[in-house]
């Protein structure tokens, strides 16, 4: 025990920074074999109705899609196309165990023209070195018996793909994590960590300034969109940071006519575009060569996606997201995309949706999308980052988990696992 001011400091053992669905799994895979967790939430995400949206963090922004794990090149991003194939898996079955709502509606990546074709079959490609089952070409006829509302040349289908509530995922594993032992604090911000010989010194606080200061052998860090600034209190030398992209929504009401209606993921072949304005571009091999990562990344473009109702079935709501807005700052969620934009990105595949069709953020003079997550990507690379700090081994950070982060959760925190049981 050490005293500071006269006065004996608590300790604990293992400190978890975040509690969105990544921190809250870790928790709830630590705790299956280690004691004496806290975990520290800034926000009181954990006690929010489950389909709000609330607080400064990507779990309750989402777009609730279980990835299959076709995106992510091996080589470019190791962790991301390992982690979503295995955390896909991990999620329907922890869903199916503990009663977490979730549907495989599975998914239809539809091209309109050669271009997109093109991508079609670059993702297939990656989705075999991935080893994600249950894909197949399909062509225009295939397409019209799964959803007779789609319109394209030829679609990639994923039958792994799905929908879950990201925040009663969350909620779960933090419900299992308390019961195995692990305090969870929320509405608790930690607001500085020094080093101390190979421990740390944390400072916490609550909503009402109460401060608290806590000594700790082992830190991780999944403080999201904070996660860079967490890391460089610890090292000031610590070369990654997030690069804020915020990412708008829209939605409309599928049961509102027959010829609107829909029951699969729709997305779009992906799509490259500018970083720094968010526009949509077609780029030659040379240009993804040289600035892919840097100038330019991928999307998945606009899609459509089903919600689930309260018994698990679909609901009526159906989201178009995301269309980007480019670089931000790290809690601007206002939306400023107009619905003509998210009408135009959708009705090449979806032609039967009108603009009036599309519902506003409640506001008809602006006429502007209705909700927007912000993503935590890193501005030097396209992978997550998940490793102990070079200088202070025993801080563990994650850092630039953006999508796949939700689908790639457990996967995640039995990574954090490995990493943990080597360092402690
Ligand atoms: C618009 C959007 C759509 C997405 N769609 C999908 C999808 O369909 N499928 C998918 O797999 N992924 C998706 N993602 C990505 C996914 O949401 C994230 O990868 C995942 O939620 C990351 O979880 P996290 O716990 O790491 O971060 P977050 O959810 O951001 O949580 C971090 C938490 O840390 C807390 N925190 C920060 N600093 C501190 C501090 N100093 N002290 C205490 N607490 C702190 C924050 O309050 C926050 O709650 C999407 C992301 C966005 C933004």
């Amino acid at each position: 025990m050490r005293y500071m001011n006269g006065h004996k400091m608590e300790k604990i053992n293992t400190t978890i920074m975040g509690g969105g669905i990544v921190g809250c799994a870790i928790a709830y895979r630590l705790s299956q074999k280690y004691n004496d967790i806290t975990l520290f939430e800034k926000s009181p995400l954990l006690t929010v109705k489950p389909g709000a949206i609330m607080g400064d963090n990507q779990t309750s922004r989402n777009a609730g899609v279980i990835h299959a794990g076709i995106y992510y090149e091996k080589q470019k991003s190791p962790l991301k196309s390992r982690l979503c194939v295995k955390g896909n898996r991990m999620m329907y079955d922890f869903c199916k165990e503990f009663g977490v709502p979730h549907k495989k509606v599975g998914k239809l990546l539809v091209a309109t023209d050669g271009y997109g074709e093109m991508m079609l079959e670059k993702q297939h490609q990656i989705a075999k070195e991935n080893g994600v089952p249950e894909m197949d070409i399909l062509d225009e006829e295939k397409v019209k018996q799964l959803e007779p509302n789609v319109r394209c040349t030829k679609a990639l289908y994923s039958g792994t793909t799905g929908i879950v509530d990201p925040v009663k995922m969350a909620h779960k594993m933090a419900y299992l994590s308390q019961q195995a032992g692990v305090a969870i604090v929320e509405g608790n911000e930690i607001i500085d960590i020094t080093p101390s010989g190979k421990d740390y010194i944390v400072v916490s606080r609550d909503n009402h300034h109460n401060l608290f200061r806590f000594e700790t052998d082992i830190i991780i860090n999944a403080a999201g969109l904070y996660s860079d600034k967490v890391a460089r209190m610890v090292n000031p030398e610590y070369p990654h940071r997030i690069s804020p992209l915020k990412l708008e929504f829209a939605s409309f009401y599928r049961t509102k006519r027959q010829d609107i209606n829909l029951g699969m993921n729709i997305y779009p072949a992906p799509n490259y575009f500018i970083k720094e304005t968010g526009e949509i571009i077609r780029p030659t091999e040379e240009q993804i060569k040289a600035e892919l990562g840097k100038t330019i990344a991928t999307t998945v473009g606009s899609h459509l996606t089903p919600t689930l109702d309260e018994n698990w079935e679909l609901g009526a709501e159906v989201t178009i997201s995301p269309v980007q807005s480019g670089k931000c700052s790290i809690d601007d969620y206002t939306n400023t995309q107009p619905l003509r934009k998210f009408h135009e990105r959708v009705s090449r595949f979806f032609p039967n949706l009108k603009l009036d069709d599309l519902v506003n953020n409640g506001d008809p003079e602006t006429d502007l999308g209705n909700r927007a997550g912000i993503l935590a990507g890193i501005d030097d690379g396209t992978d997550f980052v998940i490793e102990s700090d070079e200088k202070y081994p025993t801080m563990i950070n994650l850092i630039g988990i953006e999508s796949p982060g939700m689908t790639s959760c457990l996967a995640i925190a039995e990574y954090v696992k490995e990493i943990f049981s080597q360092i402690r």
